[in-house]
């Protein structure tokens, strides 16, 4: 049987980028997913639509998951389609770098405001659904968090907090058989790292230079340990923080 047959997964932003492998890849292994999208809806459906071609079960649910009534909408659009949640994927991020001297409120508040607040208002709403037979929540976090790089103090703080928030909930829904995790990618070629300019420049020289493996990490090459840790082979593991990086220790 499919690994995660007879599971539903919500992955939020899903409509490009690692979200989106993350999302053909649970399907792929039986789940029913919901691909969760901010503005593109065109994006979503095709993800859905390739889900669907290759045999599986996906629906596509536009929501900022940095707003807790479109949370909620979220969540409720996922119980009216598959009845339950028992997976939930907290990808949906935004990513900024600028020296101190160009900081700003704004972008920390924005910045916070999706990878921070949005990810535990969105992890708080999934345990609220979650059977009582538990549930599995996989946060995508950074190894920013770790390599701390210059100009990042926006951006790597709001995955340090990522890192902790993963191994405070752990604790707190352990006893509720809910595992929580985190996958911290290195560079990927993305959409969302072209429109940035970092894909295919300097940026990402450098960080295939900092790479053991020599090369630049894929959607696909995230996807994969996310899947794992969804699936009942990770039954035992929960509170980690991988780095999913090619052995990364800088960019
Ligand atoms: P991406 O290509 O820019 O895609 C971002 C996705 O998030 C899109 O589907 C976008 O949906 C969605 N999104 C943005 N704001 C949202 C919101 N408010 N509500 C719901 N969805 C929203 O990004 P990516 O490079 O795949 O990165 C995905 C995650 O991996 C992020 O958490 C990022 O920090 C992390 N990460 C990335 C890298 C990397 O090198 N790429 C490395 C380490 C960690 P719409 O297009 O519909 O707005």
């Amino acid at each position: 049987m499919a690994k995660l047959a007879n599971k539903v997964a919500v992955v939020t932003g899903a409509s490009k980028g690692i979200g989106a492998a993350i999302a053909k890849r649970l399907a792929a292994d039986g789940a029913s997913v919901v691909v969760n999208y901010s503005s593109s809806k065109e994006g979503a459906d095709k993800v859905v639509a390739a889900i669907v071609k290759a045999g599986g079960k996906a629906i596509a649910v536009g929501a900022n998951v940095a707003n807790e009534a479109e949370i909620k909408t979220l969540f409720d659009e996922t119980k009216k389609a598959y009845g339950k949640v028992d997976i939930l994927v907290n990808n949906a991020g935004i990513y900024g770098f600028s020296p101190i001297d160009a900081v700003t409120s704004e972008d920390f508040l924005k910045q916070h405001g999706l990878n921070v607040l949005g990810l535990l208002l969105t992890s708080k709403a999934a345990a609220a659904h979650f059977p009582e037979t538990g549930g599995s929540i996989i946060n995508i976090g950074s190894v920013v968090s770790t390599i701390a790089p210059p100009a990042s103090s926006i951006y790597s703080s709001t995955k340090g907090a990522v890192d902790v928030i993963t191994k405070v909930l752990a604790k707190e829904l352990g006893p509720r058989k809910i595992r929580v995790n985190s996958i911290n990618p290195g560079f990927v070629r993305t959409e969302g790292t072209h429109t940035a300019g970092l894909a295919g420049g300097d940026f990402e020289k450098s960080a295939v230079a900092h790479t053991p493996l020599g090369r630049v990490g894929l959607p696909e090459d995230i996807a994969d340990p996310v899947a794992f840790l969804a699936s009942e082979d990770a039954r035992w593991i929960t509170g980690e923080l991988i780095s999913v990086a090619g052995g990364s220790t800088g960019v």
